[in-house]
């Protein structure tokens, strides 16, 4: 259930209204937008279809959600969410990029990569110091010592680093370095990973798992929600279908369903959705024309010699042709750079 506040309810309105809720043995999230308040009310479904609370001084309306999500919903929150990393906002009318290579190799690699995507307008430099690889004999990463390399080159270039978090055990050290965390694919249901990161305010880049629900999706952000992390931007990255000539299906229906259903950004990933770098820029143009908030492009300088994913990056030429489209596709949806 949500509770929706009047505009001009009092803070003892308000005060009275959390009281009844956790007398009621409930738990209750608060979300203050710029004209008024909504509590949502968590716990036990039982009591809280039980819970009587329009009568209540200061209370204009309550809503009850059907989905489990509530936090991350759109019941919950009408605005658009817009979050930011560093002065860099994801959402609203902005559009974010994030792109570099797959895995960090060494630093001519990475500074190569970072000052190609910063010419081109990118606020974020992507790069796995952790990659969790389909099989234990493919490069697993450089570990802490890409951590540090994507620290250093950020700042040497200027722009907000992501990384992907894959053990729950290297959080500190990650959100030592990195301004976002990313959790891949393949731990979008890691709950309890979910859960320590919601207990920090590191903003974080949540994928869409392989075979994941939008519903279990939004659920997985709600576990970060929940914890008391707002900071979340959704990654359309593809799933998997019975298709086999691209990597993934790149699922741009998601965007859509994901702007009606929540108020988080979301940007798509057209490079693990096709797995093909030939089709990165239409697909790349079409996410932005489906509203999207940004793109996560793999980048590499010598795609050819990558040690991860060089079938599915763009040398950076094919990224300035992929940034010059996409600028004017975001122009006439009211979103820029
Ligand atoms: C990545 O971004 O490098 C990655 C491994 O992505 P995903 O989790 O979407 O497969
Ligand atoms: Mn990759």
């Amino acid at each position: 259930m949500i509770i929706v506040m009047k505009p001009e309810a009092t803070l003892a309105d308000l005060t009275a209204v959390e009281n009844k809720i956790t007398n009621s043995g409930l738990d209750f999230h608060l979300s203050k937008g710029s004209s008024r308040t909504i509590v949502g009310v968590i716990g036990d479904k039982k009591k809280i279809a039980g819970l009587q609370m329009n009568s209540l001084a200061g209370v204009e309306k309550t809503v009850s959600i059907t989905e489990k999500y509530k936090l991350v919903s759109r019941d919950f929150q009408k605005e658009y969410s817009v979050v930011d990393v560093n002065g860099a906002k994801i959402g609203g009318n902005h559009l974010a990029i994030m792109a570099g290579p797959c895995s960090v190799e060494n630093r001519e690699q990475l500074l190569e990569a970072a000052k190609a995507v910063k010419m081109c307008g990118a606020q974020f430099l992507r790069g796995g110091a952790f990659k969790p690889r389909t099989s234990p004999y493919d490069f697993q990463g450089l570990g802490v010592e890409g951590l540090k390399m994507m620290r250093s080159v950020g700042d040497e270039v200027g722009l907000n680093i992501v990384t992907e978090i894959v053990n729950i055990n290297d959080l500190d050290t990650i959100c030592q370095y990195a301004d976002m965390l990313q959790v891949g694919a393949r731990n979008m249901q890691n709950f309890q990973l979910l859960k320590e990161i919601g207990h920090t305010k590191k903003p974080v880049l949540l994928k869409r798992g392989l075979c994941a629900t939008i519903s279990e999706w939004l659920n997985a952000a709600e576990y970060i929600a929940s914890g008391g992390n707002y900071n979340i931007v959704l990654c359309e990255r593809g799933i998997r279908t019975y298709e086999t000539f691209t990597r993934n299906t790149l699922d741009l229906s998601a965007v859509a369903a994901v702007k009606e259903l929540s108020h988080l950004p979301i940007i798509a990933d057209p490079s693990h959705g096709t797995g093909r770098w030939q089709m990165v820029r239409p697909m790349a143009r079409a996410a932005v024309a489906a509203g999207a908030d940004g793109l996560m492009i793999e980048v590499h300088p010598h795609p050819e010699v990558a040690l991860s994913d060089g079938d599915q990056s763009l040398t950076p030429k094919n990224f300035e042709l992929v940034m010059n489209e996409v600028k004017q596709i975001a122009t006439m949806m009211g979103k820029s750079l």
